[in-house]
Parts: structure tokens; sequence; C-alpha cells
């Protein structure tokens, strides 16, 4: 072609496509749920644009997949009828990087190259860079709905890759068709009978149906038939089908922790699948991390940039489908509605109740859905009023008696000495460094159990926690420690000096040096070994709060 463009991949791409071509990840079979994945979406964004213009649609209204093994020519095809792409977009979205969790996995597989790296590749979904694990050239040739003209996409994956016009009748009549020149070691993509293996077991549940022409010539063969696994009824779906849906859904390659799964009905008419993954999503701190739960309105795909969630459940995945909004519905109108507003606190409640039970049923899966999305959970604890009580008996603790476990609210109410009304806890940045803190001497010498809390979210929620079982929270490094009313093995060692006048002229002494730099200056039963610690006031901050407003410029 004299009128091809050459352009080079943005610096994040080469880098990505660099790890897929040296991939030393055995399955590779991934890259065909990427594309399909991509093949739906893009029949689930014309459904949507055609509600506004219907004429998007032609004659042709049905969506389908369509998958063309070429054993001879060693290829593999994959077309769809889809929204499509203008040539400004197979730009924009074949030439960078747009998942905002790309960067981050990419770093994480960088900084451990020999290790987990390999099964982080299948567990992320890496999107449409990942044919190039299996093909030497791949070519997109793809035509927007609606327009007058089709392009062509091509590139070896080596640093660049050209755009070119092509003839409308080479073209899909709408839509994309992928090809992939396979590598010599990848031709078992030809087959029909690996490909449908594949497909079954990956795609098994994509809402748009899935044909297969097994060689040039032959009649399309219909593999999924596109129904919507969510309109089932529970009892006829099995473990298996709600896994590969979530797997589907969620760009993820483990098992989900928890499944949910109903249909309401009364007031608002709505289904919802809903799931907490197996694992950590690689950008679950990012901030700019869009809520990946997907609206329908009447099984149409609407949008998943929406909160369908509150932020403290931000890794829930999967999807509401409800038949009480118009379809029609713009983005501010979904921000804005009541009825969305309702539907959310219900699906919140169900999936709280179903982390609950989990607790209840299965303690070592509880912990481990804890250590991967604990610190986010407790954010629920200052953001939702109504159901921070819940949360707060959901959490658990390192403490001073967890050893290498946690600890509940319940376990430590249950074992607090009779008279105490404090929920005591130390923050901080890493468990082994509060061990080490000396402001724990009194509480450990008195059997005195304390919280010991080390993400940053729990400065912020033990400010205004409210009570557990009539216990208020108090952070050990402020105020006095009144632990004098609980007797310690060896009692008199710790009181006898408090009296002397020693300790009384050291006191006026230490006041008087250090007038500057401290606002008081007092004898303390926080102690047992070290001769003085840093407390802060019984207003305001305590010390780790005031070092993080320190290093938050205030
Ligand atoms: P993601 O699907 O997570 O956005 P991908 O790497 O899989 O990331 O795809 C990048 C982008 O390329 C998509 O967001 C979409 O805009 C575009 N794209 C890929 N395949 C198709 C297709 N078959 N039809 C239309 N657009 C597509
Ligand atoms: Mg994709």
């Amino acid at each position: 072609h004299n009128t091809a463009e050459n352009h080079i991949f943005e610096a994040d791409v080469a880098r990505l496509l660099h790890m897929m071509v040296h991939s030393v990840y055995s399955d590779k079979d991934v890259f065909l749920r990427e594309l399909i994945s991509n093949a739906a979406d893009a029949s689930e964004k014309l459904r949507f644009e055609a509600i506004a213009t219907p004429t998007l649609l032609a004659n042709d209204p049905d969506s389908r997949i369509t998958l063309s093994l070429d054993e001879e020519k060693r290829q593999l095809v994959v077309e769809d009828n889809g929204i499509g792409m203008s040539r400004d977009e197979l730009i924009e979205a074949l030439g960078t990087i747009a998942r905002s969790g790309t960067r981050a996995f990419m770093e994480r597989i960088e900084a451990n190259k020999a290790g987990e790296g390999a099964q982080l590749i299948g567990q992320f979904g890496v999107g449409f860079y990942s044919c190039f694990m299996v093909a030497e050239r791949v070519d997109v040739v793809s035509r927007r709905a609606g327009a007058d003209e089709a392009w062509l996409w091509s590139s070896d994956g080596r640093g660049s890759y050209s755009v070119s016009p092509v003839d409308v009748v080479d073209s899909p009549s709408r839509g994309t068709r992928i090809t992939l020149q396979l590598m010599e070691d990848a031709k078992t993509y030809t087959s029909r009978w690996s490909v449908e293996r594949i497909v079954k077991e990956q795609s098994g549940h994509v809402p748009v149906p899935i044909k297969i022409i097994e060689k040039p010539g032959a009649e399309p063969i219909q593999l999924t038939d596109g129904t919507a696994l969510w309109t089932r009824s529970k009892s006829d779906i099995s473990t298996e089908e709600y896994t590969d849906f979530y797997r589907g859904i969620s760009g993820q390659y483990d098992e989900p922790a928890v499944t949910v799964h109903f249909r309401a009905e009364g007031r608002h008419e709505y289904t919802a699948l809903a799931f907490v993954p197996g694992s950590q999503p690689f950008d679950m701190f990012d901030p700019d991390r869009k809520g990946r739960m997907k609206l329908y309105v009447k099984r149409v795909f609407i949008t998943d940039d929406t909160e369908l969630m509150p932020r403290y459940l931000r890794f829930v995945r999967g999807l509401i489908d409800t038949a009480d909004l118009p379809l029609n519905v713009s983005r501010e109108m979904i921000q804005a509605s009541p009825i969305l507003a309702a539907i959310r606190k219900g699906v919140t409640s169900r999936v709280v109740a179903a982390i609950e039970k989990l607790a209840e049923t299965d303690a070592d899966a509880f912990i481990k859905f804890w250590e991967n999305f604990g610190s986010v959970v407790k954010e629920g604890i200052y953001e939702d009023f109504e159901r921070r009580s819940q949360l707060i008996a959901l959490s658990r603790f390192r403490t001073t008696a967890s050893n290498d476990g946690y600890r509940s609210l319940a376990d430590y109410v249950k074992d607090a000495k009779q008279d105490q009304s404090a929920i005591y806890y130390l923050t901080g940045n890493s468990l082994d460094q509060l061990k080490a803190s000396p402001q724990l001497e009194g509480f450990r010498a008195r059997g005195i159990e304390v919280l010991l809390l080390t993400d940053s979210i729990d400065s912020f929620w033990v400010m205004n926690a409210p009570e557990f079982e009539g216990r208020t929270f108090k952070s050990i490094t402020q105020g006095t420690a009144d632990l004098a009313q609980f007797a310690t093995p060896n009692d008199e060692a710790a009181t006898k000096s408090e009296t002397s006048a020693d300790l009384e002229s050291f006191i006026a002494f230490a006041r008087e040096t250090l007038a500057e730099q401290v606002s008081d200056v007092r004898a303390s039963d926080r102690l047992t070994e070290s001769a003085v610690c840093l407390v802060a006031s019984e207003q305001g901050y305590d010390r780790q709060m005031e070092k993080i407003l320190q290093g938050a410029g205030r």
C-alpha cells in the first residue's frame, strides 16, 4: 500500500508486547477469550448506540461473533458485526494502553520475572495485545457502524503498526475482522476441536452467539447461543457455569470467593449477579479505577462507568439488569436516579450478607477474603453510616493476642478485663514496629489486649467508630492510660516509685527543659521497662494520625 501510514507503539504498549512475545506463559488460550470479549463488547456498544440511532443496525439487527479457521494458511479469523472502529479509534485503541490496571500489572510482572509473572498474565487478562502470544502478524479490518469507509490496522507486534484505508467491499459491512497469522507452534488454533473446547470453556456465557466456520467454504456451526446466564434460574446454574461467567466479566482467572445471584421483585424489579473475586485485582488502589459492575436495562448493556456499588465494595464484579429504567437513560440520569439508588442499596445489603455468611460458614475462606479486601471494607466503617456496626463486626484484626491469626471484636470483648470499658488500639506502619512499641508495655504486663492497626485507613475509621457492645475505641498513644485499675502480676514494683519525691523533681526538671517541645510531662502506668515515651493529648489526634497529617503537609 502506498497509502499506509506507519506508527510507533506508545512506550508502554511496546513493553507489554515485548512481554507477550517473550512470554513463557504456557496457557496461551487466553488470547481467544480476550478477542471474543472485545467482539461481544463491540456488539453491546452497538446495541446501545442503536437505541438512539436505529439506522445503525441497517438490515442486520442480530449480533454474532464468527470464528473462521484456515489450516492451510495457518490463520484464525475473529469477526464481529458490532460497533467497529474509525481510523482514529483504531489508532487510539490499538496503539495505546487504555486499561487503568495495565501499568500496575506490568510493573508487578517486571519486578518478578521468573516467579509469579507467568501466572499473572492468565489471571489478569491483558486484552487485545495478548494475540501476539500466538500470532506473528495481526490484521484488523474495521468499519464503524454507519460509516462508508473501512480501515486496516496491521502489525507484527515489534514496535510499530501501519494503518491504511481498505475498499469497503473487502471489509465487513459493519464491525471488525481480526486475522491472526499464527506462529508455527500455534497451529492448534486452526483445529475445530481445540477452538471449540476453548470457546466453551472460556467464553460459553458471552451474551452474543458464537459460530465457527471450520474451513474456507464450510457452513457456520453454532457453538454457543448467547443467552444471558443471569436470566436463568439459580437452581439450573452449576458452579462451573458461574465461575466461567465470573472469569468472563471480571477479566480474572481465579475462582470467585462469593457469588450472589438474585432476582428482586416488588417495588423494584431487577436481577443482580455479583462476585467477590478470589484474589486481589491489580488496580484495586488505583484512584482512577471505575466501578466494574455493569448496568443492563432489559438485557441491553448500558454502562460500566457508574458507581453501582459503594466505594468500599469496589472489588465486587458483576452486573445489575433492571426493567425499571428507560433504555435511553443517560449517564447523568443514572447518577441521579432514585431507582438506581434503591437498587444499589438492595444489592449492597445482599453482598454484605453473603460476606457475613462466609464468615460464619468458612473461617479460612473468610480470612483469605479479609487479607485481600479487608483494608477496603474498613473504609465503609466511616463511609456507610447505616452499616458501620455490621462492618465493624465483620472486621478482623492483628492484636497483641492474635499470634499468627486474626481476632474479631467479639473475640476481643469476650476476653476483655471485667471493668474494661475501652477497646484499645495502636496504629502504625508495620506490625513489627507496633509489636516493639514501648507504649504496649503496661498493657502487656496487665494482660490487656491491644489491636495493632497497620492499614492507613485505620487511623481514620477509629476516630469516629461507633461503640462495639458498649465499649469505645481508645488509642493507647493518646491521653492518660488509666491502667491503675487493672492489676499487674507484680503490682508493687509498678506503683511504688510513682509517689516518690525523686519522680516529682524529675518531672519538674523535664517540664522545664522540654517546655518548647512538649505540652506536659506526667508519670504513667503505660510503661514497665522503658523510661519515657511520647503520647498525644486527650483531645485531637493520636500519634499516628499526627504523623499522617504532618506527612500530608499540614
Ligand atoms: P479493553 O477491552 O479492556 O478495553 P483491550 O486491549 O481488549 O482492552 O481492547 C482495547 C480497545 O480496543 C477496546 O477498549 C476497544 O475500544 C477496542 N477494540 C478491540 N477489539 C474491538 C472490536 N472487536 N470492536 C471494536 N472495538 C474493539
Ligand atoms: Mg478487552
